[in-house]
This record gives C-alpha cells, sequence and structure tokens, in this order.
C-alpha cells in the first residue's frame, strides 16, 4: 500500500511517500519539499534514492505546487502509476485541542474541529487545512488521516494540564496545557523501548526533542505526564527564535512601558528571542556550537539553553519518580555532543552518567551514550515523524 505523508506549512509542504507491505515494514521511495509558495520563485525539490529533482515556477497555492509534485512523480519520474496507487494520505496536524487522543480519519466533523482549533493555532492549523484541501482534490479516492501533534500529550493529567488561572478560561475557552511534537516524542520513546527489548508500558522516559522548536516531555508507562510546551508552542525551552518560560509580568511590561502593540510582543517572543535574540545574530544552533570559545554571545546562549534542557530533566525526573532513560532527538539532540553533554554533565549524585567518549559525534542512528553503571540510561534516538504517521495511517487503515 502506498502511503504519503504531508506536513503542510504556511507556505510550504513537506512530503513522503512510503509503501507498506507487512505491518512493521514501510519503505521510504520518496521524499521533498515544495517552497516559496506564493511567490514568483517557489520551488520543489524531490529526492528519489540518490537523485535530487529540482523545479522552479510560480506556485501560487498549495493545490497548485502539490498538482506539480504528482505530474513530477507520474509523469517525468515515473514513481508511481497515477494517483489511485496513493491510498492513504497522512497529514500532520498541529493542534487537536481536547478532541483527538489519537490519529483519526479525517471527514467534514474532522475538519470543522481542526478549524475550530484556528484560535489556538493560528499559524499552522490554517496551513495544514491548505494541505488536506489540495490532497482531496488530488486523491480524491484516497482516505485523508490527521495525525496530532497535540494527541500524544491528551493523557495528561489536570493538575499538569490546568494553569493557575481562573478556571473559568479552561472551561469557557479551553486555555491549559496542549504540549506539542507529540508524534516525535512518542516515535523515540516507542523506539527505545524497541531498541532495549521491552514494552513501552513498563518504561519511564524524559525525551527531548531538541530542533528550532524544542520540548521535554515526561512519559511514565508510554504515556505522557506532562510536556514543556503549553497552550501554544511558545512555553518551555528556549528555541531558535522563542523565548520559551518567561515572567508572564514581562509580556505587560512590553505592552505598557515598552509601548508595543500585541503584534510586536507576539513578533519579539515568537521570531526574536532564543537563539537569535540572545546571540543577536543567528537562530542556528550549529554555528553558535562552533562559536562557544570564541564569542561571548554564543557561549551564553548555549549556556542557557543546555541550562533550561538541564532543569526540565531534573523536574520530571521528580515527577516520574523513577526514570530508565533520557532520550535526545531533533536536530540539536541528534547532532550537538555539546548540547547534550552539557545537559547531563554533573548528575552523577542522581545516577545520570554520560559516557564522553560515546556522546561522540552525530548519530544517524540510535545509540545509548551513557557509561554502563549509569542508573539512568542516555540514549541519542533520530526522530522521524514522518515514518511515524505512515504508522498511524497504517494502523488505521
Ligand atoms: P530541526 O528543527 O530538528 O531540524 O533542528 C534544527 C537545528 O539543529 C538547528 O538549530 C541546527 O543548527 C541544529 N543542528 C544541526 N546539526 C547540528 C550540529 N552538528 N551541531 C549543532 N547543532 C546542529
Amino acid at each position: 500500500m502506498h502511503i504519503l505523508v504531508l506536513n503542510a506549512g504556511s507556505s510550504s509542504i513537506k512530503f513522503e511517500l512510503f509503501i507498506n507491505k507487512t505491518p512493521g515494514d514501510f519503505k521510504s521511495i520518496t521524499s521533498g519539499l515544495a517552497d516559496r509558495l506564493y511567490l514568483a520563485e517557489s520551488k520543489i525539490k524531490i529526492k528519489i534514492g540518490e537523485r535530487k529533482v529540482e523545479f522552479v515556477k510560480e506556485m501560487l497555492d498549495h493545490s497548485t505546487a502539490l498538482e506539480n509534485v504528482i505530474r513530477i512523480l507520474v509523469e517525468q519520474e515515473k514513481v508511481i502509476e497515477n494517483t489511485e496507487q496513493i491510498k492513504v494520505v497522512g497529514h500532520r496536524i498541529v493542534h487537536g485541542g481536547e478532541k483527538y487522543a489519537s490519529s483519526v480519519v479525517i471527514d467534514d466533523e474532522v475538519i470543522a474541529e481542526i478549524e475550530n482549533c484556528v484560535q489556538f493555532a493560528p499559524l499552522h492549523n490554517p496551513a495544514n487545512l491548505k494541505g488536506i484541501y489540495a490532497s482531496k482534490k488530488a486523491f480524491s479516492s484516497a482516505i485523508q488521516v490527521g495525525v496530532f501533534d497535540t494527541a500524544f500529550h491528551q493523557t495528561l493529567p489536570p493538575h499538569a494540564y490546568i494553569y493557575g488561572i481562573p478556571y473559568s478560561y479552561y472551561k469557557k475557552y479551553g486555555v491549559r496545557r496542549y504540549g506539542f511534537h507529540g508524534t516525535s516524542h512518542d516515535f523515540v520513546s516507542k523506539a527505545y523501548a524497541e531498541m532495549i527489548g521491552k514494552p513501552v508500558s513498563e518504561l519511564n522516559v524524559i525525551t527531548c526533542h531538541l530542533g528550532n522548536g524544542a520540548s521535554v516531555a515526561a512519559i511514565k508507562n508510554g504515556k505522557s505526564i506532562d510536556t514543556s510546551m503549553g497552550f501554544t508552542p511558545l512555553e518551555g525551552l528556549m528555541m531558535g527564535t522563542r523565548s520559551g518560560d518567561l515572567d508572564p509580568a514581562l509580556v505587560l511590561w512590553l505592552v505598557e512601558k515598552n509601548n508595543n502593540d500585541i503584534d510586536a510582543v507576539n513578533r519579539i517572543l515568537n521570531k526574536e528571542s532564543g537563539f537569535l535574540g540572545v546571540t543577536e545574530e543567528t537562530n542556528d544552533c550549529k554555528p553558535i556550537e562552533d562559536n562557544y570559545d570564541k564569542a561571548e554571545k554564543c557561549k551564553l546562549a548555549m549556556d542557557i539553553f543546555s541550562y533550561r534542557v538541564k532543569k526540565y530533566i531534573g523536574s520530571y525526573m521528580a515527577a516520574l519518580g523513577r526514570v530508565d532513560c533520557i532520550i535526545f532527538t531533533g536536530g540539536i539532540g541528534e547532532n550537538s555532543e555539546m548540547i547534550r553533554e552539557m545537559s547531563t554533565d554533573n548528575m552523577e549524585s542522581f545516577g545520570v552518567k554520560l559516557d564522553t567518549e560515546k556522546n561522540i559525534g552525530r548519530f544517524k542512528k540510535s545509540a545509548i551514550i551513557s557509561t554502563p553503571d549509569s542508573n539512568i540510561q542516555i540514549a541519542v534516538i533520530p526522530t522521524n515523524e514522518q515514518l511515524s504517521i505512515a504508522q498511524e495511517c497504517a494502523k488505521l487503515t
């Protein structure tokens, strides 16, 4: 069965096509990105095996981009014979609110609920909907599946998801912690269980998804019990351009004293903060790590980032009681030995001992990087959200 996974952003569509023959056997046959949509020089990049194909043309909406991807895959590259071959399309949906604790087949009711959640994810959900509409048009006979970033965290207990503000805001408007990156936290916790040969339901792990967006989750017996992102993906760790946790009164100060309107404050906290805000140069962790010893602000940014990861690890150790493993994933988690080391150093008295030799390098495959006598293991598990979405699609269909 051919399963297409789509991740639609406001001006892009990321895609990957899998063939699923038997349960558990997923082969990626092509992947790519259509971006700069709505601009004169929209671009499609497709990887087929080792080969790369590029196509540049003005594409003024998601549908046109998808039509061009299909034309390249069917007519030009003959990766598939026709659109009917694709039986299922899996969509990454950022916000599913409280309604969805697992993936669903998309029907009109689901679309209405995703629309209802636009209020919580005004940048992401409208883009995800564009992807769904484009896909329904292009693959009219395929089953469309929605996989929600928030779903995995629907197991949080109320004491972890209710904020200390008037309860009526939760009852009336659904103001609460939702958590994000659920597909990745779920995927790496299960991959770790598989790697050590134990059921995930018997394991307690702390998963650190560290990329341009970053979050930590406490997973007890396979279920998320707390996570650092909250009502929106702004809370928690410091990120590429997002501030993460701060004193809520600072938001008031930015508005009142510094004369910013709501849009300006939103821009400061979401787009101008984090690594970019502290270094005043870049949101990209790699050059910041490379300049740790050369530039004071790079050192400061790395120190802040890793200190906050460590604080979350510590608090989730307390929340979980017993921890089997601390898992690193995402672009930074998989590639930055410095961040992994700084986030776990000096924790021997808590039973966390990193093997600095094993920690060296970038990881394309899962590995244990703690010492054999570490009470709590430390692992790097490369995430694969596309594969995880394809697996969800197969499960549902
Ligand atoms: P993601 O959002 O998961 O794709 O992760 C992107 C982040 O990973 C960026 O901040 C990159 O700079 C960072 N990254 C990728 N490779 C490395 C590396 N070798 N060392 C440090 N950070 C890296």
